[in-house]
């Protein structure tokens, strides 16, 4: 009773709220938390068919574990994906996903505008066991054309990007891909499957970190990977048994409770983004706002047919440089200076000095990335109380 019946399709906030719950002989409303690392099996014969892989039961909590099941379960139905892992975090799915398949040799092309440990993975640590990349502008498909090569194998990117909010064609790139025989992997923290579910654009691959809007009340760390069957059994599977980037049972409690309420609080979070966006473009001493749901973002139509709304980031460029932004992020008062986002509470970071630092300013200028960029990410408080918070902190310029 009360699980999804296998089959029969179901709306999304219904996926949200039951998709992978399996209950217990006790029949507990919430999801069980089955705490434990291990499990004992009721002979020698059970232990010999589950390694063989002839009995499905759970082996070890690195492999696979009852609640960490229901949270997979439940973000492959929330996507429309065959299957679904869960990590620890967020770089753990995002190196995990290529680090899996990819070998010396091979080739990835990732869109430049990227979240910095992705970027240090695909810059520094790939390159170690000789697999190298190329860097484009990812809104530019023709660069993504030119860097192909024979031994392409992973197209990578993130949209919107952090955190100049680009917006890239899924569709296009996942065309690319395929044609070079390579595969798409999309990081759509920013999105959320609320918003934007890349493998309806040919994406194979989908990556998370769930610390973000799927947690949203910043509780714990987790991530997620989401793919086919045979990358599964193929790569996947055998490399997170054996590297063991495993979430933790608990922490996967935590996110099912979360996932239950994400399509109502990305849905107000977005309603909030705009507001605080239109409020932001009024002020004069903002130069830019750039939010993808409002009409003068330079992408504006193919985030409206990508994500339908305009997502829960607002990044605009002030009136000066680090010194004005430092000034103006010191004097919000209701606001956090921090760079999580996707949280109940508002969050604001700087990002030259903060999740960009350690690009050289050529990049961050290449990036669009300026000293007077801040990043908003904007949470459940009421929007007047936000925007009031915004505007007083811009007197103190
Ligand atoms: C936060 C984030 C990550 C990394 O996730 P963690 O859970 O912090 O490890 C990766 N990609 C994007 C776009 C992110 O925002």
């Amino acid at each position: 009773m009360g699980e999804l019946r296998p089959g029969q399709t179901y709306g999304l906030k219904t996926r949200l709220v039951r998709g992978g719950l399996k209950r217990s002989s006790n029949g507990e409303t919430s999801e069980a938390l089955y705490l434990t690392s291990g499990f004992a099996y009721d002979s020698a014969e059970t232990a010999e068919a589950r390694f063989k892989g002839e009995d499905d039961g759970f082996v070890y909590s690195r492999f696979g574990n009852p609640t960490v099941a229901m949270f997979e379960e439940r973000l492959a139905l929330i996507e429309g994906a065959p299957v679904a892992r869960a990590t620890a975090t967020g770089m753990a799915a995002v190196s995990t996903a290529l680090l899996c398949h990819l070998r010396q040799g091979d080739h990835v092309i990732a869109s430049r505008a990227m979240f910095g440990g992705c970027r240090y993975v695909i810059e520094d640590v790939l390159p170690r066991y000789g697999i190298t990349s190329t860097l484009v502008d990812g809104t530019n498909l023709d660069a993504w054309r030119a860097a192909v090569k024979p031994t392409t194998k992973v197209l990578f990117l993130e949209t919107p990007a952090n955190p100049t909010l680009e917006i890239i064609d899924l569709k296009a790139v996942a065309g690319i891909a395929h044609k070079a025989g390579a595969r798409l992997i999309v990081d759509n923290v920013f999105a959320t499957p609320v918003l934007q579910r890349p493998m309806e654009y040919g994406a194979d691959i989908v990556v998370y970190s769930a610390t973000k809007h799927m947690d949203g009340q910043g509780r714990c760390l987790g991530g997620a990977i989401l793919c086919d069957k045979k990358f599964l059994t193929d790569h996947l599977q055998p490399f997170i048994r054996n590297t063991g980037p495993s979430l933790s049972p608990f922490n996967a409690w935590v996110l099912l409770k979360s996932l239950e309420t994400l399509d109502l609080r990305v849905r107000a979070m977005c309603e909030h983004a705009a507001a605080v966006a239109d409020a932001l473009a009024r002020e004069k001493k903002v130069k830019r706002v750039i939010y993808p749901g409002r009409p003068d973002h330079p992408q504006a139509a193919l985030a409206r047919a990508q994500m339908g709304l305009g997502g829960s980031l607002v990044t605009f460029e002030i009136d000066g440089g680090k010194a004005e932004a430092f000034k103006f992020a010191n004097a919000l008062n209701l606001i956090d200076i921090s760079n999580n986002l996707g949280d109940a509470k508002s969050l604001i970071t700087h990002p030259t000095t903060t999740t960009h630092f350690r690009l050289t300013p050529e990049a961050r200028a290449e990036l669009g990335v300026t000293d007077g960029m801040l990043r908003l990410s904007v949470g459940l408080e009421d929007p007047a109380d936000i925007a009031d918070d915004l505007r007083q902190a811009l007197k103190a310029l």
